[in-house]
């Protein structure tokens, strides 16, 4: 089957024998009732994938989990209350006082903070390597490492880890390779194909897709299943059934919006490239990125966030570009049908893409790119010439 197929095929239940709605139900619990103890002590046993109490999930979660399972080549998935939880409980399974963890230096802010201001201080050795690595990963390695973490591409300046080299020293060591896969999403980069062990989502952004639920996604090989899960369940996370159905009806159109959202950046992002006001585009689908080789070997295509460097260093002149705008709006997430714009300033341990320099994140909706492209030429030019 492929992937279109797939999309719109997982997660639902199938007329075979029996009428049914072409979607699943919302199944609202927190009490599931069985027939007798054994079947009740038998639930216990399989938490997350079939019914026992709702806060472990009733069939609207598993729908969703067991799709995106599926559609990335995972083993199983469990859904997540946010992209957020889904990177803290992967952490926190692995990380104990004592270990080192390997952090991918452009990692998403908040998940940096998660490092720095919980797990350090817990005696968790994290140590943040250069976003641009392969497998000189080798020379990190120690004996209490306990998980390589990467986002590929990481979150404000988009530089790419070269996955495959990385698991290929992971894997006979018997370290797991986590990957923030919220850029790619399971359509644009087939984490399993590359030895990614633990896929992590925000499904907040592309798979929800539509700003209206918060969301996140944890998808496992066999190997890291029980460990993840058993996490989450100290952990005591809950998701609601009504924000997985969100997240099912966003993933049927999530194939098609990416085309739209890769076709409309690009045209955005060659369009500042070619502006003089611009000193750099930190867009992976661009042949001047540094690691648009790799993109191309990896990826089946590119999302609709990306980053550029202004010549300017005047951070007041951003802040004005960024209220002037009339089609990209001022607020945090992306993957949503809409625009958005920020201003990050990224922490880095290792000489990137990041200096005195404005930095601004662009997410390109689903408008007409000329609209978008006029919206950008004015402020630019108010602001900058
Ligand atoms: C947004 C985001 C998250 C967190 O997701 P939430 O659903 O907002 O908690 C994690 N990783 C990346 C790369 C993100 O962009």
């Amino acid at each position: 089957m492929k992937k279109d197929t797939k999309i719109a095929r997982l997660g639902r239940p199938h007329a075979k024998d029996r009428p049914v709605a072409v979607n699943p139900e919302i199944v609202r619990a927190s009490t599931i009732l069985f027939p007798d103890m054994d079947s009740y002590d038998a639930a216990g046993k399989e938490k997350y994938t079939t019914l026992r109490y709702g806060r472990h999930g009733t069939q609207t979660a598993f729908a969703l989990a067991d799709a995106v399972a599926e559609l990335e080549g995972g083993y199983r998935a469990i859904v997540m209350p946010s992209g957020l939880a889904a990177v803290s409980a992967s952490l926190l399974a692995y990380a104990k006082p004592g270990t080192h963890l390997l952090v991918t230096d452009n990692v998403y802010g908040p998940t940096r903070n998660l490092c720095e201001s919980y797990l350090r201080p817990l005696g968790v050795d994290v140590e943040y390597f250069a976003p641009r690595t392969g497998a000189e990963i080798a020379d990190l390695i120690r004996p209490e490492t306990v998980a390589i973490y990467c986002e590929s591409p990481g979150s404000g300046t988009f530089e790419l880890q070269d996955i495959l080299a990385i698991a290929s020293v992971a894997a006979p060591r018997g370290i797991p390779v986590m990957n923030d896969n919220t850029w790619a999403t399971p359509l644009l980069f087939p984490s399993f194909e590359k030895g990614v062990d633990i896929s992590i989502h925000a499904a907040t952004k592309y798979i929800v897709g539509h700003s209206d639920a918060m969301l996140g996604l944890i998808v496992c090989s066999e190997a890291t299943w029980s460990t993840v899960r058993n996490m989450v369940g100290l952990l005591g996370y809950s998701t609601a059934p009504d924000d997985c159905y969100l997240a099912l009806r966003g993933l049927r159109t999530m194939g098609l919006r990416l085309e739209r959202h890769q076709q409309n950046a690009l045209k955005v992002a060659r369009w500042l490239e070619a502006r003089p006001e611009v000193a750099a585009v930190h867009y992976p689908a661009l042949e001047s990125h540094p690691d648009h080789a790799l993109w191309k070997r990896d990826f089946n295509g590119a999302s609709g966030l990306f980053a550029f460097t202004l010549k300017s260093n005047d951070h007041e002149a951003a802040r004005r570009f960024a209220d002037g705008l009339d089609y990209f709006g001022i607020g945090s997430s992306w993957g949503g049908f809409e625009s958005l714009i920020t201003l990050p300033h990224p922490t880095r341990n290792h000489e990137a893409s990041v200096d005195d320099r404005v930095l601004v994140r662009l997410h390109v909706g689903l408008e007409d790119p000329d609209d978008l492209i006029a919206d950008l030429a004015a402020g630019l030019t108010a602001q900058f010439k």
